[in-house]
């Protein structure tokens, strides 16, 4: 998105300052003498305060990437992470140690993040005593309040992690993101390893807790149903770039981009006059590497509007506003309810 379109948002949202701005974001993962994974590759948006912005593609496109890239856990190549007013992507040890305290990351797999040789309550204070936030007494007591917050019995403290079900740990791990009191949480696909009943109670924790903490969040997750309630924007992510951004019933009542409309296509609608009327939109070929992403707009390879050579293949499409609110990178976003 151009600082211009930006601007036009901001305007559009009117003067409350974002929480979070990320400005032109790159990250290229040396990969030898074969060159550079192009993970992430100029990437810019907003959010603002108490907004769920739902980020959405397949696998391997660069979003969770993108997610520790916010969270700094890994250093952008070049580009800006300006955090309530703090470029983060300047900061160095303790600066940044704190910074991050209201920057948290829920993780994907419930089983894998967490230690299995510490007791739960050890989990979830650990953040806290890294900071010297909680001492003897206090460290049980607020461990019990954060268990108690995320529908945990209290006393399950002492336990250990194999002893609980995959949406328990999923509960123990929103706990220890929750200790520091963060204002931004991203939920890195939270609900991607559960069951689908869990998944729905899991969500609407995440729902309560954002109305109970004033929390933003930015949920990642591969497939665009599971974003749908929850955000109030989305953002659809293909090999590095965000190819779209646009409220959430507006995004799935029409498209400006044709990858969108292909995701969207993928998902079961549960109706089955309107399930049989519907068309699934296959895309051709795999998803291209990183390690050399096609020229022009780099979905042309899959696209099934593309014209080519010109303009698909030879010039990049600007992430540009289509409508209030609704911006896309594709030369022919009119085409899309062709498709
Ligand atoms: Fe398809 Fe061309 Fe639009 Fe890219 S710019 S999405 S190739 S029509």
């Amino acid at each position: 998105m151009s600082s211009a379109t930006l601007d036009a948002e901001r305007q559009r949202l009117g003067t409350e300052e974002p929480l979070l701005r990320v400005v032109e974001v790159v990250k290229h993962f040396h990969a030898g003498v074969i060159g550079s994974v192009k993970a992430v590759d100029g990437v810019s948006f907003d959010i603002r305060p108490g907004e769920t912005v739902g980020l959405v593609g397949e696998s391997g496109c660069g979003k969770s990437t993108l997610g520790r890239l916010i969270t700094q856990l890994i250093p952008a190549t070049s580009g800006q992470v300006v955090f309530d007013g703090v470029d983060i992507t300047k900061l160095r040890g303790e600066k940044l140690r704190q910074q991050r305290k209201q920057l948290q990351m829920i993780f994907q797999d419930p089983f894998a993040s967490l230690d299995p040789r510490m007791t739960v309550g050890d989990i979830i204070a650990e953040p806290l005593e890294n900071f010297g936030l909680v001492t003897g007494r206090q460290k049980d007591a607020r461990v019990q309040e954060l268990l108690r917050v995320v529908g945990l019995n209290p006393y399950f403290n002492n336990r250990y992690p194999h002893e609980f079900s995959g949406g328990q740990r999923q509960r123990i791990g929103i706990a220890r993101s929750l200790g520091l009191n963060p204002k931004l949480i991203v939920c890195d696909e939270p609900v991607s390893a559960l069951d689908v009943s869990i998944q729905a109670q899991i969500i609407n924790l995440l729902e309560d807790l954002q109305r109970e903490f004033k929390l933003t969040y930015i949920f990642i997750a591969h497939d665009l149903s599971v974003v749908r309630h929850i955000s109030n924007r989305v953002m659809v992510m293909y090999l590095g770039k965000i190819v779209e951004i646009s409220p959430s019933q507006e995004l799935y009542d029409s498209q400006e981009h044709p990858y969108t409309k292909a995701l969207l296509s993928a998902i079961p609608v549960p109706n089955p006059r309107v399930e049989s009327q519907r068309r699934l939109i296959e895309l051709s070929g795999e998803i291209p590497s990183p390690l050399n992403p096609p020229s022009g707009c780099r979905f042309h390879t899959r696209c099934p509007i593309a014209k080519v050579p010109t303009p698909c293949a030879d010039t990049e499409p600007p992430l540009e506003q289509k409508a209030p609110g609704r911006f896309a990178a594709c030369h022919f976003s009119e085409r899309v309810r062709t498709v």
